[in-house]
């Protein structure tokens, strides 16, 4: 099997998986507690926490500085900052009722977040809190221009929340959106901004502390770590209110024992991703070109989606006209092909992908479009058999619609 789909997950890098399997079999390690075990697993935990700051150009060891909190997922991470992000003191608390605590938040998405955070504003619409949406221009960039002007429009409140949530790349396309812009203009209007850099982390350089950002999401099954851990940073001095109540962990914000071998296993694998950024990140773009020129060649057609923008180094979305994607993919998959349909993070389904559709791309395109994704550990004669197979697909396929139509 040719793995293409690495923006929906990538395999554990073998140096990962041996230290956690190390550090299981350590025996009992809960960081809460007292004992001398206890406390070797956290001080374990906190250097792998302090590492994966380093990583992200961000000192956490300074008191009341910048924290990161661990999560189960980059979905809980999306979900822990949109409820969570708050400017006020009392929202969130039970004081303030349900009414004043819609009043007082408003969210503010791209159409082409993941679902993770469009699934969480339509929740947060339901209970009556102000959600506004900015569009993206045919290749797939966020409207900064529209940004500034939904959060001139906003009217203001004491106490009042603006969460701006922007991913840093697109999952789909690969295109990477202009943070450095986007936070000029959340400062300029006071909302605070959380970024969904769960793509990008790990791929291409991303410092938090070069940019004004207030958290921001990481996941460790994207940069060759384990599935099932992820973390959200956050900036000094932001405020965060827990989406989970009931244990004193993670300075209360996200309570439950930690996993000492996820939190070492996400840790080392970002310093591997890291370390190797530039070589990797060249890698896959001359991987990522090598597929799409060797696609271009055989079908002409064919349209790769946000090309001539600035896009992740292994990630590639291509429509094949005549076809229909599913078909496409399970061609594919005989062939010994993993890929995805656009959109399709979890398998078993594929709705047509809203990020093109907020592209405004044509049916057809919409349709037929798959993902392919490379990684550090693809290689060119991997890249040079998949792209043979699938033009030899495709022009299966195709011939078969041409006679059923
Ligand atoms: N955000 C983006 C941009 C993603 O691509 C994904 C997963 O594909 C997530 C969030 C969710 O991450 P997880 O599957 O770890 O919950």
């Amino acid at each position: 099997m040719i793995y293409l789909d690495n923006n929906a997950t990538t395999a554990i890098d073998p140096q990962v998986a041996e230290m956690m399997a190390e550090e299981w079999k350590r025996g009992p390690a809960n960081p809460s507690s007292q004992h001398a075990l206890g406390r070797a697993a956290a001080a374990r935990m906190d250097d792998a926490v302090l590492r994966m700051g380093r990583c992200i150009g961000s000192d956490l060891s300074v008191p009341g500085g910048a924290r990161l909190i661990l999560t189960s997922g980059g979905t809980e991470s999306n979900n822990l900052a949109l409820a969570g992000l708050t400017a006020s003191d009392t929202q969130g608390f039970p004081e303030a009722t349900e009414s004043q605590q819609a009043a007082k938040r408003v969210l503010v998405v791209s159409e082409i977040e993941h679902a993770s955070v469009l699934g969480f504003a339509q929740q947060a619409a339901k209970r009556g809190e102000s959600v506004r949406y900015i569009p993206v221009s045919s290749t797939g960039v966020v409207e900064v221009k529209q940004l500034a002007d939904v959060l001139a429009s906003i009217p203001t409140f004491k106490d009042q929340s603006v969460v701006v949530s922007i991913m840093s790349a697109n999952n789909e396309t690969g295109v990477i959106q202009p943070i450095d812009q986007i936070s000029q203009v959340c400062r300029k209007a006071g909302a605070l901004l959380h970024v969904d850099a769960t793509q990008t982390i790990g791929k291409v350089f991303f410092g938090v502390d070069d940019i004004p950002i207030d958290a921001v999401t990481l996941t460790a099954h994207k940069f060759h770590g384990p599935a099932g851990v992820a973390a959200l940073w956050i900036a000094p001095g932001v405020k965060l209110l827990p989406l989970l109540f009931g244990g004193e962990q993670q300075l209360l914000t996200r309570p439950g024992t930690e996993s000492v071998a996820l939190a070492v296993g996400m840790a080392r694998a970002l310093e591997l991703s890291v370390e190797n950024l530039s070589a990797s990140c060249s890698l896959m773009v001359s991987l990522r070109d090598r597929l799409e020129t060797g696609l271009l060649e055989k079908i002409a057609r064919i349209v790769i989606h946000g090309k001539s923008e600035n896009r992740l180094p292994g990630t590639t979305c291509v429509s094949f006209p005549d076809t229909n994607r599913q078909s496409m993919l399970m061609a594919l998959d005989m062939a010994g092909i993993a890929c995805s349909s656009g959109s399709a993070c979890s398998s078993g389904s594929s709705p047509p992908s809203h990020v093109l559709l907020a592209m405004g791309c044509p049916d057809w395109a919409v349709e037929s479009a798959i993902r392919f994704g490379v990684s550090r550990f693809s290689t060119p004669d991997e890249i040079t058999v998949a792209s043979e197979r699938i033009c030899r697909i495709y022009n299966r396929l195709r011939s078969q619609e041409i006679v059923d139509n």
